[in-house]
């Protein structure tokens, strides 16, 4: 055989190689960083699914839990509604969802909160969230919760119930940079001592979001994409 035809086919061989090697990386990392969802926890009490892999794979990973106190989800389903579909995030994002299966009503129908679901929500955060978030490589834990108006002034504001703690410094950084977004620790929680306060303790910065379950829903958009971003815009050293 000619020597060129022969060159030609090597080369015309590795191209394919390389071509093929190249288009195998791309696949593997969609399927490696595509959003997944996993239920991580299913008894008589309710589940636990985690939602991962939203924003930035190659980032510090963040966790936001939703659905420790099941009637405050309106600021749940805002928060579900928006962060998995915000593009060109900084970090990456898993997010934990509690689903109660006891009664707990709605915020205008039952007030004060106390059906046997808040409780509940608190026992499964404790019982399945905590560990799998302790074990889980996170830079910030965010809470989400909504209030009936109990706070006087205090509408909209994040805070940690640890003072003095790493969550309670990116809390305050946040308040700072956001413009309907406070910083108030209302000295009192129900629901500390069953995620951020031992999140808190044991090295794992976590801090809450209170949101007004009163305001319209445009409002609780625009702050709820306010502290979105002002998460996703932190320094973690
Ligand atoms: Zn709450």
């Amino acid at each position: 055989m000619n020597r060129k035809i022969i060159l030609l086919i090597i080369v015309l061989l590795i191209f394919s190689v390389a071509l093929f090697t190249q288009i195998k990386t791309v696949h593997d990392d969609n399927d490696e960083f595509k959003i997944t969802h996993e239920i991580i926890a299913n008894d008589s009490l309710g589940s636990v699914e985690v939602i991962r892999n939203i924003g930035n794979p190659n980032s510090p990973k963040i966790a936001y839990v939703v659905g420790v106190h099941p009637l405050e989800n309106d600021t749940h389903n805002t928060f579900l509604k928006i962060l998995p579909n915000l593009t060109n995030l900084n970090y990456s994002y898993d997010i934990y969802v509690i689903n109660v299966t006891l009664d707990f009503s709605q915020y205008g129908q039952l007030l004060p909160d106390d059906e046997p679901g808040r409780q509940t929500g608190q026992e499964l955060a404790l019982k399945y969230v905590y560990p799998a978030i302790l074990n889980g490589s996170y830079e910030l834990v965010v809470d989400v919760h909504a209030h009936g108006g109990a706070y006087g002034d205090h509408n909209t504001f994040v805070f940690s119930p640890v003072e003095g703690s790493l969550g309670e410094s990116y809390a305050v950084a946040v308040s700072n940079d956001t413009e309907n977004v406070s910083y108030y620790n209302p000295q009192f929680t129900t629901s500390g001592p069953y995620l951020t306060v031992p999140l808190n303790e044991n090295g794992v910065p976590a801090f809450y979001y209170e949101e007004n379950s009163f305001f319209s829903q445009d409002i609780k958009d625009v702050h709820m994409l306010e502290l979105i971003y002002a998460v996703d815009s932190l320094k973690f050293n």
